[in-house]
């Protein structure tokens, strides 16, 4: 049991999932990590059933706002089923095999991702409350999803805030290639679940990447993290006269270079170059270089608000060189990731960059997350991912 302090019961009135190590007042019977706890009040009410996490600053998460409902193999079975229903009716679904099945929080699991590639899961376990039901949960994934092997990526960061040591390895079925072939809007994509980062493949940018291949028709484009190459094939498979792709990792170039060639597109059409974009873009600048599409899907510079003014240098850094590098009519579709950074920030820092670009610029689209990564209103957390499609005038 964990009493709240006076008055800390308020988000959960808005039935917001995390309880803060500052609004606890007191735990009873010594949780350990992972074990659910029941969440009361001063004054003894009972409003959720959560996931225990004695090291991390998210002391607890919610599993259910309904004190009576049992948290147990079932319940996860249950979560996971919703889960799988809500993608089923979402219209990717019939155009891509790669599909985020679960996406914690906004899905009432907090902590627990998942992702499909073909006939193959990826499993994140961020957080005390899954890792404690990892076996139950990932039985249930296998039963309700068919597939056969699931691979675990429990190696992000974040891990180690809850006190958790990374994992990663096959935990369901074996594999001997780990490079799960995927199709996506038509185009194929090798998915590297072993060694590629977060669970192998964006899949949170599907429906941009489909985006820019519609805009893309004779134009000359610029993809400045290109990782294995999602939006520059699709530049090329929606007729770009020519892309040019810097990326600083060279396996994910690798993989790039692979999934250039399993596509019909003209391969001599493209050009990857091991970089750093940041260094690049102003070599690109100082030669003169122009185009007139340039994609901008960096990494994540600001996982929360205290690094957002490093990460507000850097995208305006990358967003400035990008203006400079366009054309008039050129297209910028710019991103950001961090959860750090807002839609509204994150307009100003680009509003920023065009300023000292001389560059005149509007909005004429905006970018979200795909619909499998979906934000639940009462988790607006969830919305990390913005981005602005700008016409250079
Ligand atoms: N748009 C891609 C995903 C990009 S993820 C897609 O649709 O699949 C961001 C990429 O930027 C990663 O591959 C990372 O390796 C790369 N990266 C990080 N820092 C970089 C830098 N300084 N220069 C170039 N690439 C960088």
């Amino acid at each position: 049991m964990i009493y709240l302090k006076a008055g800390r019961e308020k988000s959960l009135r808005r039935r917001h999932p995390w309880i803060f190590s500052g609004a606890v007042e007191r735990a009873t019977e010594q949780p350990k990590a992972g074990d659910t706890v029941e969440v009361r009040d001063t004054s003894g009410k009972t409003w959720a059933r959560a996931a225990f996490s004695p090291q991390s600053q998210i002391r607890a998460r919610v599993w259910t706002f309904d004190p009576a409902e049992e948290v147990d193999a079932a319940f996860f079975r249950n979560r996971v089923m919703r889960s799988l229903a809500v993608r089923e009716s979402l219209p990717a679904a019939k155009h891509s095999n790669a599909l985020r099945l679960v996406h914690a929080e906004s899905d009432g699991l907090p902590g627990l991702v998942v992702d499909r590639y073909a006939d193959v899961l990826v499993a994140q376990f961020l957080a005390a409350g899954v890792e404690r039901w990892r076996d139950p949960i990932l039985d249930a994934l296998a039963e309700l999803t068919g597939c056969e092997a699931i691979y675990e990526r429990s190696d992000a960061e974040t891990r180690k805030l809850e006190g958790l040591e990374p994992r990663a390895g096959f935990v369901r079925g074996n594999r001997a290639a780990a490079r799960c072939p995927i199709i996506e809007y038509g185009l194929n994509f090798r998915v590297d679940v072993e060694q590629g980062q977060k669970t192998g493949f964006f899949l949170d940018q599907r429906e941009n990447r489909q985006r820019v291949r519609a805009l893309a028709a004779g134009r000359e484009a610029l993809d400045g993290f290109c990782y294995t190459g999602g939006f520059a094939i699709n530049a090329l498979a929606g007729g770009a006269k020519r892309v040019l792709a810097i990326e600083s990792s060279a396996p994910s170039l690798e993989v790039a270079r692979e999934n250039l060639a399993a596509n019909a597109v003209d391969a001599g059409k493209a050009e990857f170059v091991q970089a750093d974009a940041f260094a690049h873009l102003r070599t690109l600048r100082d030669r003169g270089a122009q185009f007139d599409l340039a994609v901008l899907d960096p990494p994540k510079f600001a996982p929360t608000a205290a690094q957002a003014k490093n990460a507000a240098r850097a995208y305006k850094d990358i967003n400035l060189l990008a203006f400079k590098l366009l054309r008039p009519g050129g297209l910028l579709a710019t991103f950001s990731c961090s959860g750090g950074v807002d839609a509204a920030l994150f307009q100003s820092i680009v509003a920023g960059a065009a300023l000292d670009a001389s560059a005149d610029a509007k909005i004429i689209e905006r970018f979200s997350a795909a619909a499998d990564h979906p934000v639940a209103l009462e988790f607006p957390e969830g919305e990390y991912l913005k981005g602005l499609l700008l016409l250079k005038t």
